[in-house]
C-alpha cells in the first residue's frame, strides 16, 4: 500500500532529509587514504545525534552501525570496521536518518584520493543517471518510466545495474512502498500521483550485473569483483515537478575544501 504524503508531511520528510544530507558532508570532510570506516561511522553518528536525529540504520533488522559503508567492489550494505581506505579506492556512503517521526535517505559514493579514469567514468555515470531518474519522476508517469531510464542510460554508457536491490517509498517508514528499481519497461508499474515520496538509488556495477552477500551476512559486493558505485536521493512528486528533498550540495562543499576526495 502506498501512502502518499500531505505537504505538510513532506517538509518533515525535508528536514530529515537535509539532515541525512548534512551528515554525509560532514563524514565527507574527514575521508582520506588511512582512515578506518569504522572512525566514518562514529563522525557521522555523532552529527545525526548532536541535530536531533537518530541513525535510521542502527538496529534495522539488526544492522549494527549507523552507517553503510561499501568500498571498490562492495555495492551496498558494508560494514562499517578496521578497514583502512586507501588511495584510489571509492567508498558508498549511504546514510538515513529518523528526524521527529520521519525519515530521510541519501547515499554518495566518494573517491579516496586520486581514482583511475575508469572509476571516474563510474561516479560520473552512475551520478548522471541518478538525475535521469528523478527528472522521470513526474505526475502521471510510471515507476518503470523512472526505472528504463536510469537501466538505459547506464547501459549506454558500457556499465551494468544492480537488480537485487532497489529504491523504494519512505515516510514514517524507512522502506514504504513502492519498490523503485534501477530496470525494467517504460509505461510499466504504478502511476506517480502527487505526494509520493521514494528514495531513487541507481547501484551500478562497472562489470556485470551479479551481486552475492559476504559471509557477514550484510555486505553485498559484485560478483566480478568490479568496482560499484551507488547515488540516492529522497525525492517528492508535487505538482511543479520532481522536488528533491536531500541534496549533494553540502558533499559538494566538503569535497572542495578536502584534499584527498573529490
Ligand atoms: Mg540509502
Ligand atoms: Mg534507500
Amino acid at each position: 500500500m502506498i501512502f502518499y504524503k500531505t505537504a505538510e508531511e513532506i517538509e518533515f520528510i525535508r528536514n530529515s532529509s537535509l539532515l541525512v544530507s548534512r551528515a554525509l558532508a560532514e563524514v565527507g570532510k574527514y575521508i582520506k587514504p588511512g582512515i578506518t570506516t569504522l572512525s566514518l561511522d562514529k563522525i557521522g553518528d555523532e552529527f545525526i545525534r548532536d541535530n536531533r536525529g537518530y541513525p535510521a540504520f542502527l538496529g534495522y533488522r539488526g544492522f549494527p552501525n549507523s552507517l553503510c559503508i561499501s568500498v571498490n567492489e562492495q555495492v551496498v550494505h558494508g560494514l562499517p570496521g578496521n578497514r583502512i581506505l586507501k588511495e584510489g579506492d571509492l567508498v558508498s556512503i549511504d546514510c538515513g536518518v529518523l528526524l521527529d517521526k520521519f525519515y530521510g535517505d541519501s547515499a554518495f559514493t566518494f573517491a579516496v584520493g586520486e581514482i583511475n579514469e575508469s572509476k571516474k567514468e563510474l561516479l560520473n555515470v552512475t551520478r548522471a543517471s541518478l538525475d535521469i531518474g528523478v527528472n522521470q519522476a513526474h505526475i502521471g508517469k510510471r515507476i518503470g518510466d523512472i526505472a528504463s531510464a536510469i537501466q538505459q542510460y547506464v547501459e549506454r554508457n558500457g556499465f551494468s545495474v544492480v537488480r537485487e536491490l532497489v529504491g523504494h517509498g519512505l515516510g514514517k517508514k524507512l522502506h514504504e512502498d513502492p519498490e523503485v528499481p534501477n530496470y525494467g519497461k517504460r509505461g510499466s508499474g504504478s502511476k506517480l500521483m502527487e505526494g509520493l515520496v521514494i528514495a531513487i538509488e541507481p547501484m551500478v556495477n562497472m562489470g556485470k550485473k551479479g551481486v552475492l552477500q559476504a559471509q557477514d551476512g550484510w555486505t553485498i559486493y559484485s560478483e566480478d569483483n568490479s568496482p560499484s558505485a551507488h547515488f540516492e536521493h529522497t525525492v517528492a512528486v508535487t505538482k511543479a515537478g520532481p522536488e528533491m528533498l536531500t541534496t549533494f550540495d553540502f558533499i559538494e562543499e566538503a569535497i572542495h575544501e578536502n584534499a584527498f576526495t573529490r
